[in-house]
């Protein structure tokens, strides 16, 4: 398999660090509003790049964060009268019925950043006493990038060109700094906002800090892959590797994607010119799989343009798919139980083939776009070879294969079973059997399996409270 290494600007053969397992951290959404389209791009790329290595047999261990602190939630907080967990609460909630619905699979852990506070505070401080950070006099503590050699490695910018592009910028709150580009990684509270204790000042952190410590805690000093959207390359994830890599002492994460942006007809999005959709607004006119098929329509480095034209078309390719996948699934209840004969056999071969078409181009840095048309070369073929008179077995074999690898890039073939009430309750008893009992992996796993069928827990005072999505 080979993956395009934002580090090295080259496709590069994919060696995990353990056999057989894969460690992955995508950075995740702001949850200050419902997520936007573009933030379903990272969602969508990222889950298909897990799915395909689930179904190559790896084990995925994926972390993906929602940053639950930050100005825009705060200022949401604000306008509302209310606290800033209130909000971050309401659209992690909203973010995860969004990924329900577009089949993006829950991260083995999403951890946020308030929960996580005493991590960035020890990471801060070995930092500090490493040299590679400094505390000003307000209680801001900076990250020293000229200490760091390797500053620049990732987005391949020169830290002198840098500095020279830095010096010109003058932000106030930010004079106790030794040098224009070093970044903060804890700041002083300001007057009605959510703020922890620390050696430094009251304060909370900067933005970057949070990535590096829940790779860390969740999967270790070194992953294998670290991704998102090509606007986090610089500065986020350049900061992330100095801070990750000043404070461990290790190479952080070895392979480094980055989606490319969605633009809407060919504009970038923006509230202010109007064109900004959010995946919810999407799903009152598409069934999300619509949204889904159309990005893994493009290779996830290039730039995507939506459009209602564009639409138009994902929905129609998509259509075929599942007709015939459903055409298949009425024939295996009708057709015969005979030998498949040798017309069947020579059609087996030739889907096996497409499989590996459609492998090949998975294993060309997720070329899913030529995935897909391997895909429709497969209904094609199984629209004219599969009939009245075929085997049942030819025509579940077609089937299977169809179902497979549609799973792998997240699309669903049949609806989705309607769960009882009475089910999902049994699920629910038996998390909150695991959690009196302390067993917490059962229990998420549990919460997990829930989210999966679309239904969401809250845990209130007067006990689980539970919806679907
Ligand atoms: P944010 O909440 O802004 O931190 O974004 C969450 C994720 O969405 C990051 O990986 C961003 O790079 C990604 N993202 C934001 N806007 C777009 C866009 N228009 N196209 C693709 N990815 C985006
Ligand atoms: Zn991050």
């Amino acid at each position: 398999m080979k993956i395009f290494n934002t580090l090295s600007r080259q496709k590069e053969e994919f060696v995990p660090l353990e056999p057989g397992k894969v460690k992955m951290y995508v950075c995740g959404p702001t949850v200050y509003n419902f997520i936007h389209i573009g933030n379903a791009r990272p969602m969508i790329v990222f889950d298909t790049v897990r799915r395909y290595f689930e179904y190559k047999g790896y084990e995925v261990n994926y972390v993906s964060n929602f940053t639950d602190v930050d100005d825009k939630i705060i200022k949401k907080a604000i306008e509302e009268g209310v606290d800033a967990e209130t909000i971050s609460k309401r659209y992690i909630d909203e973010c995860k019925k969004d990924m329900a619905a577009m089949n993006v699979k829950p991260a083995t852990t999403h951890p946020l950043a308030t929960q996580e506070i005493c991590g960035m505070l020890d990471m801060i401080q070995t930092l500090i006493d490493k040299g590679y950070a400094y505390a000003a006099q307000d209680g801001t503590v900076y990250y020293r990038t000229k200490s760091f050699p390797d500053y620049g490695k990732l987005s391949h910018k020169n830290l002198d060109d840098l500095q020279s592009g830095f010096r010109e910028i003058k932000v106030t709150g930010e004079e106790g700094k030794e040098d224009p580009s070093d970044f903060v990684l804890w700041k002083p509270k300001k007057e009605g906002e959510p703020f922890w204790e620390s050696p430094w000042c009251q304060g909370r952190p900067g933005w970057h800090i949070e990535c590096s410590v829940m790779s860390k805690k969740y999967l270790g000093d070194q992953i294998d892959i670290h991704a998102g959207g090509e606007d986090l390359i610089f500065p986020h994830h350049e900061n992330e590797i100095a801070q990750s890599e000043a404070a461990n002492g290790k190479q952080f994460a070895t392979y480094w994607m980055h989606n490319a942006f969605l633009n809407i007809d060919n504009k970038k999005m923006s509230k202010s010119l109007g064109n900004f959709f959010t995946v919810r607004e999407i799903s009152e006119k598409y069934d999300l799989q619509v949204l889904r098929f159309f990005m893994l329509s493009a290779h996830y480095r290039s730039p995507l343009n939506f459009s209602a034209d564009l639409m138009e078309a994902s929905k129609n390719g998509l259509e075929r798919i599942l007709t015939c996948a459903g055409r298949l699934r009425d024939l295996e209840k009708t057709s015969g139980d005979k030998p498949i004969s040798e017309e069947e056999q020579a059609n087996l071969a030739a889907m096996k083939e497409l499989t590996a078409k459609y492998e090949a181009a998975m294993d060309d840095d997720f070329n899913t776009a030529d995935a897909i048309s391997a895909l429709f070369e497969m209904v094609k073929l199984a629209n004219t070879a599969a009939g009245e008179d075929s085997s049942r077995e030819f025509v579940s074999r077609l089937r299977r294969e169809i179902d497979t690898l549609c799973d792998v890039l997240g699309i669903l073939t049949e609806k989705k079973e309607e769960v009882l009430d009475s089910e999902i309750e049994e699920m629910i008893a038996a998390r909150q059997q695991a959690r009196k009992e302390k067993n917490f992996a059962l229990a998420d796993e549990i919460r997990g399996k829930l989210q999966e069928m679309g239904i969401l827990l809250e845990d209130t005072r007067e006990g689980v409270k539970w919806k679907r999505a």
